[in-house]
């Protein structure tokens, strides 16, 4: 994430700004693996920060990580931050389709919509709420007049979480599409429920703990497919 995505941060609704702060925290997170010192993301972090309220509870363990960063009580603040951001990368999403019919319905809803289009298609029944969720915001930020010349290249799954390639959009829009991304790796690609990335499958997937227990005795090629059901009879009704 760029500082010039984040130029007018402190007018984006609230909710967005709350997940770009989730964004940039897992961002300093991975990169305090490399280096402790400061970065970009943790300045960017604290410019999030200061346009909450000071008692806005649900980025309370953000400020902590943003303020520990390379002091002895990082580890600490990381694990409470990282359940914050879970919380906050999964928060607005609606459930998974619950028929084959819905499920049609919703994905023609997202093909339908201009700056998305037929890319839609490849996304995994499990996903199909992160894109509902980005579009939903995009759209309480835009019209459609502004999106024009925006355009989604490729959405696809690979090495267990979403790839989403864009053309144009400026940062509200880039920030919509990179939480996306980021809520695929802790969401069941097959069933919507929260999940973990399992690199140790044969075919690396993102998944919850009932269908890693399925992937792990049949195949993960196996439930990788109901993730992308082609009619009523391969639809997984959960
Ligand atoms: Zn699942």
């Amino acid at each position: 994430m760029f500082s010039d995505d984040l130029k007018d941060v402190a007018v984006w609704p609230h909710d967005l700004r709350m997940h770009t702060a989730a964004l940039l925290a897992a961002a300093r997170i991975a990169e305090v693996m490399s280096r402790r010192e400061e970065s970009e993301n943790t300045v960017l972090l604290r410019q999030v920060l200061d346009s909450f309220p000071a008692d806005d509870c649900h980025v309370a363990p953000l400020r902590t990580l943003a303020a520990h960063v390379g002091t002895e009580d990082w580890e600490v603040s990381k694990l409470a931050a990282n359940a914050a951001i879970s919380t906050i990368f999964r928060r607005g999403l609606r459930r998974r389709p619950g028929s084959y019919g819905e499920y049609q319905v919703r994905k023609e809803a997202l093909v339908a919509v201009p700056w998305i289009g037929i890319e839609a298609n490849c996304c995994p029944v499990g996903w199909l709420p992160l894109l509902e969720r980005a579009v939903a915001q995009v759209a309480s930020c835009f019209d459609e007049n502004a999106l024009w010349g925006v355009r989604t290249l490729q959405i696809k799954e690979k090495f267990g979480t979403l790839r989403w390639y864009l053309s144009g959009g400026e940062g509200r829009v880039r920030v919509s599409i990179r939480l996306a991304e980021a809520t695929s790796g802790i969401t069941c690609l097959v069933c919507g429920r929260p999940g973990v990335l399992r690199p140790d499958l044969l075919w690396i997937l993102t998944v919850c703990d009932r269908h890693y227990a399925e992937a792990s005795d049949i195949s993960s090629l196996g439930v990788s497919s109901r993730a992308y059901p082609q009619d009523a009879s391969e639809f997984e009704v959960i």
